[in-house]
């Protein structure tokens, strides 16, 4: 457990870029852009906050040119790409191509429905990954995304991207009620399906997403996650994630979120402050995002929609930089899994007056291991 599952070369790329931001004096600077071409799906999923818009908006598209003009103007070296559905963009193949004639690594997240058809239109390459959508094992991902059936076509397709010489991940959210014993088995099945590593992250309490009841409080991952773990050890599980930031998921960590690790570009222009939480308020250019924007207003304990969010395109970013400046405590974490047992890491205090109206904290939680700070 613990061990990373991107490539060599990935990880050299991206210490080697990191090292040099540092070495440069530069204190923002992304790891990961969120390039969202367009908002329209052809699943409709309980927990979305993307595929509500009007038609007119989900008609919309960001050109080949406003996509790669995007990747350069941010200069981060991995790109991801969710949507909506990014294999309805007709120019998708043209997008790829030139994202890897540049030399970035892409993450294409698809919930797999159309790959099989769409293959042929892609070639593998050490810079491309398909990052495909599952939510758990069969019962688990067709009930998450609304619909029966998409798991075993999921999975289909994951062989035959296997069998073509893709590098595929699982992209895989967990939602309130995941039993701890379902996903261990999961992950088991995702590594017998011979993926490169799993990305883990409990689901965000999107203001937009159709139900509100299914989103994880914040000690409820921690404990849900350290039961995962507890379960993977010894079962050689990989995960697309650095070490701690499975153990930031596992209560050991207090990090703060860095927003803009993980900067969004779509049809709207760069979205503040972060992939998850829209505001409405967009920036015009890349360098307006990170220089105009008011980042202290965001992150745990600076503003109430990000109270229970865990999510690594906020904290991933946060745990790569604490293994940089930390390279022993994260290569301890690494070898043995994150701690399992003992007390959670205290939480970052609370900076905002009003108390968030999505937060409400049953009272078995009050009592649940009484030992632990949450
Ligand atoms: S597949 Fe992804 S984009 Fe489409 S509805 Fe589901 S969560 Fe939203
Ligand atoms: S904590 Fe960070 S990643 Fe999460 S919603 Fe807030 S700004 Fe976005």
């Amino acid at each position: 457990m613990g061990v990373l599952g991107i490539s060599l070369l990935q990880q050299y790329r991206i210490g080697r870029y990191i090292l040099e931001k540092k070495l440069s004096g530069e204190k923002r600077y992304p790891l990961v852009l969120m390039l969202e071409p367009l908002f329209r799906c052809n699943l409709a999923c309980a927990g979305c906050g993307k595929i509500d818009y009007p038609d007119e908006i989900l008609d919309k598209r960001l050109s080949v040119q406003e996509c790669l003009g995007a990747v350069d103007e941010c200069g981060a070296p991995v790109i991801s790409i969710p949507g909506g559905e990014p294999l309805l963009h007709k120019e998708m193949p043209e997008i790829v191509a030139g994202i890897i004639k540049r030399k970035k690594f892409i993450y294409l997240c698809t919930n797999a429905l159309l790959l099989s058809k769409r293959i042929k239109d892609y070639t593998p390459s050490p810079y491309f990954a398909f990052s495909i959508h599952l939510d758990g094992n069969r019962e688990h991902h067709d009930a998450s995304v609304c619909q029966e059936g998409v798991f075993d076509r999921a999975v289909a397709a994951i062989k035959l991207c296997r069998e073509r010489g893709f590098r595929v991940t699982v992209n895989c959210t967990l939602f309130q009620g995941a039993k701890p014993e379902d996903v261990a088995k999961f992950f088991d099945y995702c590594m017998e399906l011979d993926i490169e590593g799993i990305t883990i992250s409990p689901g965000y309490s999107y203001e937009r997403a159709p139900r509100q009841d299914i989103f994880l409080q914040r000690a409820t991952s921690k404990r849900l996650f350290r039961d995962i773990f507890r379960l993977g050890k010894g079962h050689k599980w990989r995960f697309n994630q650095s070490s701690l930031f499975l153990d930031f998921l596992a209560g050991n960590q207090t990090y703060q979120c860095t927003p803009w690790g993980n900067p969004t570009r779509n049809i709207f222009g760069w979205q503040r402050p972060c992939y998850l939480f829209s505001e409405g308020n967009y920036a015009p250019t890349f360098r307006s995002l990170m220089e105009e924007t008011d980042w202290a207003k965001y992150g745990t304990g600076n503003h109430p929609k990000c109270a229970n969010c865990m999510a690594h395109c906020g904290y991933e970013a946060t745990a790569v930089n604490d293994t940089l400046d930390n390279p022993l405590k994260a290569f301890k974490v690494f070898l043995q899994g994150p701690r399992l047992e003992g007390p959670l890491a205290a939480e970052l205090p609370v900076n905002y007056p009003e108390k968030p109206a999505s937060v409400s904290i049953p009272i078995d939680d009050l009592h649940h291991k009484s030992g632990e700070a949450s």
